[in-house]
């Protein structure tokens, strides 16, 4: 899964290994922290998805990569670029890294080197299926699993997988894999204008997601030229979109590329009842919250009413009196 935005990197990264690409960044993801990448697909885009919304370009969906680099490649560029100043080796591709046939093996290899440093894997979710690669991703500290949709017609519409992938699959592996996985897991949605953000694909979205023990649940949207002709969402869409999911759910607003600051005056029983319904981030209280209500915010932060809650690399503004309220899961 290619949402570390590969071809941005790519071009705008000069520190990329010359052997053939494996190794490129560090870049510095909000979300994940100084995350240095592998490519596990790096001559050619191979992926079981075909999305509307991919950053590279369309190309036919395989179920299994032809052209492979071996273990011992990829462990040598990693030993050259691995520093003690990266917070997380993160597996990636041009496509999906799970069908990288030698994953188990690569996965042990760099276990063995990481030291300190997490590992991440980046995956469209369709491969949980495979029980090898269930429980690769098992030995990985985080894992980002992708869920677009939950309804076959809008799951095919967006994501276009090969011919025998089911996302009724999908969704129970991602259920079954929450619930063994004893890292960080991640969820991330991309919004795509008309096609999976209608009321009622995200009610369905909103009756799975309880069932799914993720440490957060990104919401995101198109931020480059996609694939094909389609659109993302806006900032103050995905809010709305964001406002309707349950609200023991980690949401998180993961685009702010179509932000547009909508500073408004909050009492403070107001952001007491918006943190409520919904944690927020620093950078979505610059986007919402004028400076009278910023000022509000640091005194009931003071009065120990707010508190500061981290989930991963973000940290959340959110009600003290939530702070231990437990999530209901399974
Ligand atoms: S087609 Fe989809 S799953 Fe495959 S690389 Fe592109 S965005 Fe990722």
């Amino acid at each position: 899964m290619c949402q570390l935005n590969m071809q941005n990197i790519l071009s705008t990264n000069a520190i990329v290994s010359a052997k053939n690409n494996i190794i490129f960044g560090p870049i510095n993801s909000r979300r994940f922290g100084m995350s240095l990448g592998i490519d596990l697909s790096p001559s050619t885009k191979q992926c079981n998805f075909d999305c509307l919304y991919c950053e590279l370009a369309p190309t036919a969906t395989v179920n299994k990569q032809t052209e492979v680099i071996t273990v011992e490649e990829v462990i040598n560029e990693l030993k050259k670029h691995l520093h003690d100043k990266i917070d997380v080796i993160t597996l990636t591709a041009n496509g999906e890294p799970t069908l990288y046939p030698y994953l188990d093996e690569l996965i042990d290899a760099i276990n063995k080197i990481k030291g300190q440093t997490n590992t991440l894997i980046l995956t469209n979710s369709a491969t949980l299926s495979d029980e090898k690669v269930f429980h690769s991703l098992l030995k990985l500290d985080e894992v980002k699993l992708s869920l677009d949709a939950v309804s076959p017609d809008v799951f095919k519409k967006i994501d276009r997988p090969f011919h025998d992938i089911h996302i009724e699959d999908i969704v129970a592996n991602v259920i079954e894999f929450s619930k063994v996985y004893k890292g960080k897991l991640f969820i991330e949605i991309l919004f795509v204008h008309e096609l999976n953000d209608t009321k009622e694909e995200i009610m369905k979205l909103n009756a799975v997601l309880p069932q799914v023990n993720a440490a957060r649940i990104d919401l995101n949207t198109i931020d480059r030229p996609p694939a094909y002709p389609v659109m993302g969402i806006s900032y103050k869409e995905l809010h709305t979109i964001a406002q309707q999911f349950d609200k023991k759910l980690p949401i998180h607003i993961a685009s702010r590329t179509h932000a547009e600051p909508n500073n408004v005056y909050h009492t403070k029983e107001e952001i007491l009842n918006t943190l409520d319904k919904r944690p927020l981030t620093m950078d979505d209280i610059n986007l919402l919250f004028d400076d009278a209500s910023k000022h509000s915010l640091e005194e009931l932060l003071q009065t120990e009413e707010v508190s500061i809650k981290k989930v991963g690399k973000l940290e959340f503004y959110i009600p003290t009196k939530n702070f231990k309220r437990k999530k209901k899961t399974h």
